[in-house]
């Protein structure tokens, strides 16, 4: 009587129903949704990469948000740490917490997940299903060959500074949703917030050449904070090469700051490190992908995260972030 009541009508129905579903069936799942434990038979010849994430209703999404892009963002931001760490995704878990089994909201939120883990071939092979206030939490598991993971400790000074696609959408939209006035090209901007995309080839494709990567979720400052902090180096990162999509350039320009690329959050782009002498590779492998990646900075011996303008003179911001790293002198 103590126990949190499971969800109590077709728990098991709802299982089968919404998220036991052929939509990938990968070889290497001996069993998956429907016994106590999932069977995987995971390759003995590469490692394991696993990371897992919760979503909070009210704290990590608005109680509006609809189910469908709650599922594909569940899925997307878990991808995202695979891609970060160049991981190929392989298998998922999901732990839903829910205030009552609402059909039409659980089709929804399935239709948006599977979307996402049909495109890079990740299978649900199990999860757990309780009520209470809404919570999802989703763990997925890839492969990447041994010692080749890109880590966060890897940069050193005299590395180049790198994002992929552009920073600073996902935030402007979401101004526009919490009240602010209407962005030029809104359409695509709230696509870019509800549906970012995973980099997971590009974060493949820079096993061997980058030195240290990570995913851009709260912002460029303060995820390039956390390479620098690990790596024991510092950078100067010029905000005028920060790439930015036009809606955002002119943002930028109407607040005289540079806050919305560097510390807007959301935007699930990688940012890493490239050693000099391995640019031109960069430049090779990157040929293939849409999204562009740019320099934007340089790392270097003295610790911190500097920014400067591209006449060289130092820009003075507060952009969040800064503060987590900045203890030394
Ligand atoms: P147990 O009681 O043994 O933990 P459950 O009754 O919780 O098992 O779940 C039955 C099966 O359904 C298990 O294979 C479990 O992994 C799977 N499952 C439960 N909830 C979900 C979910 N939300 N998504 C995917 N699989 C789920
Ligand atoms: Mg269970």
């Amino acid at each position: 009587l103590n126990e949190a009541p499971r969800v109590a009508l077709g728990e098991f129905d709802l299982i089968r129903r919404y998220f036991a579903r052929p939509v990938v069936s990968r070889k290497d799942v001996r069993l998956g949704i429907g016994d106590d434990c999932a069977l995987l038979a995971a390759p003995g010849d590469l490692e394991l990469a696993a990371t897992i994430d919760t979503l909070v209703a009210g704290v990590h999404f608005g109680v509006d948000t609809h189910p469908r892009d709650l599922g594909y963002k569940t899925m997307a931001v878990n991808l995202s740490d695979l891609a970060a760490m160049g991981a190929e995704p392989a298998w998922a878990m999901l732990a839903l917490t829910l205030p009552t089994a609402d059909g039409e909201w659980l089709a929804e939120f399935a239709a948006g997940l599977f979307r996402l883990a049909e495109e890079h071939d990740v299978q649900l092979v199990g999860g757990d299903t309780t009520r209470g206030p809404l919570t999802i939490t989703m763990q997925v598991q890839g492969f990447v060959p041994p010692g080749q993971a890109l880590r966060r400790s890897g940069a050193r000074p005299g590395d180049l500074v790198y994002v992929s696609g552009d920073l600073g959408a996902a935030a402007l939209a979401l101004r526009w949703r919490q009240g602010a006035a209407e962005p030029p090209d809104a359409a695509a901007l709230m696509e870019r917030l509800d549906r970012p995309r995973p980099r997971i080839l590009e974060g493949r494709a820079l096993r061997g050449i980058a030195t240290a990567a990570i995913d851009v979720s709260d912002g460029v400052a303060a995820d390039l904070g956390h390479i620098l902090q690990a790596s024991g180096v510092g950078a100067t990162v010029c905000v005028e090469d920060l790439p930015m999509c036009e809606a955002v350039a002119a943002q930028v320009e109407l607040d005289g700051n540079w806050d919305l690329p560097l510390s807007g959050g959301e935007d699930y782009e990688l940012c890493f490190t490239v050693p000099p002498e391995r640019e031109a590779d960069l430049q090779d492998v990157w040929r293939r992908f849409a999204c562009g990646c740019r320099r934007i900075g340089v790392c270097e011996e003295a610790p911190g995260l500097r920014y400067a303008l591209a006449s060289g003179d130092l820009y003075v911001t507060a952009a969040r972030g800064y503060q987590h790293f900045s203890g030394e002198a």
